[in-house]
């Protein structure tokens, strides 16, 4: 292949992990390179007022947060690109990076904040009110339906999770479980069942929603019996998705540890994987925290320890 260009730290995915460990690697003078992946500034930008990120007393948009760590890092020289990591070779340094499937990348060190999607049910109708009432993130966006009629879908953990935290600003949570039973653990369960605001819809399932404004209800179907079924709308203001999120690792699986799920398996405490000089970031290495502030710490890691690595190696 002709076009292989050769750098000191390759950095993929352009959100809060990505776009700091961009600033941290500049400042040391690392020359980043940062490919920006398909959807540039990450989840973030999916969601509307970020009101918890640090230093931001009167709140920022996801979009306005993600261009300024964009400009702060190419303030410090990172050079950001548009174009997504389609494969990689990380069997022997210098790693090797394929971009929309042409260009290779050789990098010293490759810093991995390619994030996790989080699973929709596939509705059209979550597309058209994204933003408008949808959302796959309760800590991010709950304090918008306070004193509001809400519902969560799903029965695990991070539902159960959101639907306790939304029960402290909502006036109302309907919990929309498929089966008919949770899946959380048992003490996260019992919680759910003594919060008075929390109703678990056993057995349904949201088939659409309608509003002429942003969400105003759900379309529900719930199952009665083998082959029994009752159609209902519920009205609600908002509707979270918690069904579980999608590590993006899947390129670098033959290579990195990850759990069953997908995420990347990393030293605790730090952004080392099992491969060294290749460090995970962000949301695609936690399955637990998923926030903003937390994937920028863990960006802000991967750089310092990247150089580090290039310094012991005298690259
Ligand atoms: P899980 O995979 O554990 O649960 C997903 C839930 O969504 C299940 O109830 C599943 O239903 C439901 N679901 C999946 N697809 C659909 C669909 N198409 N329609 C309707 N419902 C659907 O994901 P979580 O994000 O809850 O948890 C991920 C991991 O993180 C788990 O290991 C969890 O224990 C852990 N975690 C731990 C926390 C803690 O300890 N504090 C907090 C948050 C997460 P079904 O059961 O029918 O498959």
């Amino acid at each position: 292949m002709s076009d292989i260009e050769k750098v000191r730290c390759l950095i993929i995915g352009s959100g809060p992990a990505g776009y700091t460990a961009a600033i941290y690697a500049g400042r040391a003078n690392l020359s980043p390179v940062l490919y920006e992946g398909l959807q540039p500034g990450g989840q973030l930008t999916t969601t509307t007022d970020v009101e918890n990120f640090p230093g931001y007393p009167q709140s920022i948009t996801g979009t306005e947060l993600m261009e300024d760590l964009k400009k702060q890092a190419e303030r410090f020289g990172a050079d950001i690109r548009f174009g997504m990591a389609t494969a990689s070779d990380l069997s022997k340094a210098p790693y090797k990076i394929t971009i929309d499937e042409k260009k290779v990348i050789e990098a010293d060190t490759v810093i991995i904040s390619t994030g996790a999607t989080a699973k929709y049910l596939g509705l059209e109708d979550e597309k058209k009110y994204q933003g408008m009432g949808v959302s796959a993130c309760a800590t991010c966006d709950g304090f918008f339906y306070r004193n509001k009629e809400v519902a969560v879908v799903g029965g695990g953990d991070t539902a159960c999770e959101e639907a306790l935290f939304l029960a402290s600003l909502a006036s109302k949570v309907y919990l929309v479980v498929r089966k008919d039973y949770l899946r959380a653990s048992k003490i996260i369960q019992e919680r759910v069942f003594k919060n008075d605001k929390i109703e678990v819809l056993f057995e349904h399932n949201a088939i659409g929603l309608y509003g002429d404004d942003g969400v105003e209800g759900v379309h529900l179907v719930k199952r009665k019996g083998e082959a029994d079924e009752e159609k209902y709308d519920l009205p609600i203001s908002g509707f979270f998705l918690a069904i579980g999120h999608t590590p993006n690792s899947d390129i670098f699986k033959p290579y990195l540890k990850t759990d069953d799920v997908g995420y990347i398996l990393t030293e605790p405490g730090t952004p080392k994987t099992n491969v060294p000089g290749v460090f995970a970031a962000g949301d695609v290495a936690d399955p637990i925290y998923r926030q903003a502030v937390t994937a920028a710490g863990s960006g802000c890691k991967a750089a310092i320890e990247a150089e580090r690595y290039l310094s012991e190696k005298g690259l």
